[in-house]
């Protein structure tokens, strides 16, 4: 774990899959709001090359640290090494997935793609929530936002990317159960739709910048009380599932 700036009283927002793409771009946009953010990345090196293009020109600090969603043992090591430092996780960010079939058909995706897209798009952000949200509801505090995707609609489901598209489904159904687990406290459970935005995943197609991708997800990472809580967002407005 590889520190930058100075991380005295700040809220700590931890986000997963941050070295590239809208991840990181939303690590920037904490950071210049002064947030402890830890950015994390299943190979280390990438979380610390991923800091360093942040620095200290946001008001917050950023920490760099090892974290797959996929492996209980690397979620376990990060918590304890974050208890060790007294770092207690205000904001989580499931950002981390990855996307296999989008040139598939339903009646073609291999189902060790499905079961690879659920293990990290879904299983992987219930896990690092499990670690994480139980000290947020001890606290009485706490924000978590779920990276999702208008694919994952029910409302207008269409051939595209099945088994991401189902891991997105299931991802904002994880978002209704935790929100529905921490009703009446001051944790907000919320999914986020960023848009087709030009990344390794988008492609250098897609029509939104990463700035106008994170801008959704920052603010239900930084809601006021009595925010919205068990919702999907798409430019900061409610959408269909
Ligand atoms: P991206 O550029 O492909 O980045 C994905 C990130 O997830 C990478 O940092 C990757 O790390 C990480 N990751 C994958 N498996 C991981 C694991 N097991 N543990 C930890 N990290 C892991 O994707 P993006 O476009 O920024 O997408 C970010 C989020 O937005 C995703 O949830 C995606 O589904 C969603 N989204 C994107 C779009 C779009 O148009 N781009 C549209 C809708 C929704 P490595 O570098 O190690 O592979």
């Amino acid at each position: 774990m590889h520190s930058i700036g100075g991380m005295a009283e700040s809220r700590v927002a931890l986000v997963t899959g941050a070295n590239r793409g809208i991840g990181l771009e939303v690590c920037r946009q904490l950071s210049a709001r002064g947030y402890h953010v830890l950015l994390t990345a299943r190979d280390p090196a990438k979380a610390d090359a991923a800091a360093r293009t942040i620095g200290t020109s946001g008001a917050g600090s950023v920490t760099a640290a090892r974290l797959d969603v996929t492996k209980e043992t690397s979620i376990r090591a990060l918590a304890s090494d974050l208890a060790a430092r007294s770092l207690h996780v205000d904001v989580l960010v499931n950002n981390a997935a990855i996307l296999l079939d989008e040139d598939e058909g339903m009646l073609e995706t291999p189902i060790a793609d499905l079961r690879a897209t659920f293990e990290t798009n879904v299983q992987g952000a219930v896990a690092v929530s499990q670690a994480f949200v139980p000290g947020m509801i001890e606290r009485g505090h706490g924000r978590v936002v779920n990276v999702s995707s208008e694919a994952g609609q029910l409302a207008s489901r269409e051939t595209y990317a099945p088994a991401y598209s189902m891991s997105k489904t299931a991802l904002n159904a994880f978002t209704r159960q935790l929100a529905a687990a921490t009703r009446g406290t001051d944790v907000l459970i919320n999914s986020a739709c960023p848009g087709w935005v030009r990344t390794d995943m988008g492609g250098p197609g897609a029509p939104r910048s990463v700035e106008e991708g994170a801008d959704t997800i920052v603010w239900l990472a930084t809601l006021a009380p009595k925010g919205p809580t068990g919702g999907f967002f798409s430019d900061r407005r409610k959408i269909e599932w």
